[in-house]
């Protein structure tokens, strides 16, 4: 890899470590939330917002931004956490998580939070959102991109698979998906709930690009978001292989773990895991 490169895959290696003790301080103070999936979705969400997407902290409505939707919304304080590191607010701000009058409500709100550019967390409605971002795109001429991120349970949804069928009809070649797929939803395996394998062999049959890589792996994150950039003339989903809970060894795997804050105990543990260290805030 030369220089540069990396030492941007470092940078945003921390940059991911950073989200994680983020999110975990968010949930642990504020005794609610969902830690498994935004842990799961840290590296991509870094190499979105600190490399790849083409935005403007400081002007988070222009109109040529590059549109980011967190579909799985419960992966909120990841978002969060990456949206605050880049500027979008202060730092400090992301200890409202979950609060009565706070911009940072449980589930995105883009009406609430700057940056956020879609109201998710019933699922299963991001990519059509996406889909119509993209072809809104196409009909003004103009050149911003969309991303959308699933999580792997709500692709049960089949809303998911119209979406995929029209985005395929309309050959947009500016929309790129991202599936975080980490085998477990809210209360267990996918494969045990509603088994979706092939996955890779389902979205080529509704006429995709797939590109396949370990979503913990930042260089071949990155690697595939610059790859789905150069495909032309259809839609590109990058099937990104993760694990639930990344980052915390007791999380990791765990469904129990979707929608759980951790105990005193637990955050201590994570963090130190997470090379933070003891605290005492
Ligand atoms: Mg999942």
């Amino acid at each position: 890899m030369p220089y540069h490169r990396e030492a941007l895959i470092l940078e945003l290696e921390e940059h991911a470590r950073r989200l994680r003790v983020d999110v975990l301080d968010m949930v642990h103070r504020a005794q609610s939330g969902h830690p498994g999936g935004s842990l799961s979705a840290a590296d991509i969400l870094a190499a979105l917002y600190f490399h790849h997407l083409n935005i403007d902290p400081l002007q988070p409505n222009w109109a040529e931004r590059d549109r980011f939707i967190l579909s799985k919304g419960h992966a909120a304080p990841a978002l969060y956490a990456a949206l605050a590191r880049r500027g979008y607010f202060e730092a400090a701000e992301l200890a409202t998580l979950r609060q009565i009058d706070s911009r940072l409500q449980g589930h995105p709100d883009r009406l609430k939070t700057p940056g956020v550019d879609m109201n998710a967390g019933a699922l299963g409605h991001g990519l059509p959102v996406g889909v119509g971002l993209a072809l809104a795109a196409k009909m003004a001429g103009q050149s911003w991109r969309t991303y959308v991120l699933l999580g792997d349970g709500e692709t049960q949804a089949g809303v998911i698979w119209e979406g995929a069928l029209f985005a395929n009809k309309l050959h947009l070649d500016n929309l790129t998906a991202i599936l975080d797929l980490n085998d477990v939803q809210l209360d267990g395996r996918c494969h045990d709930i509603m088994p979706m394998e092939p996955v890779v062999d389902k979205w080529r049959a509704f006429g995709w690009a797939v590109l396949e890589t370990d979503g913990h792996n930042m260089a071949r994150v990155c690697d595939a978001l610059d790859e789905a950039q150069h495909i032309h003339d259809r839609p590109t989903i990058i099937v990104a292989h993760t694990v639930k809970g990344k980052g915390v060894s007791y999380m990791e795997g765990q469904s129990k773990w979707h929608g759980r804050p951790p105990t005193d105990q637990e955050y201590a543990t994570a963090l130190q895991e997470l090379g933070e260290g003891a605290r005492n805030d």
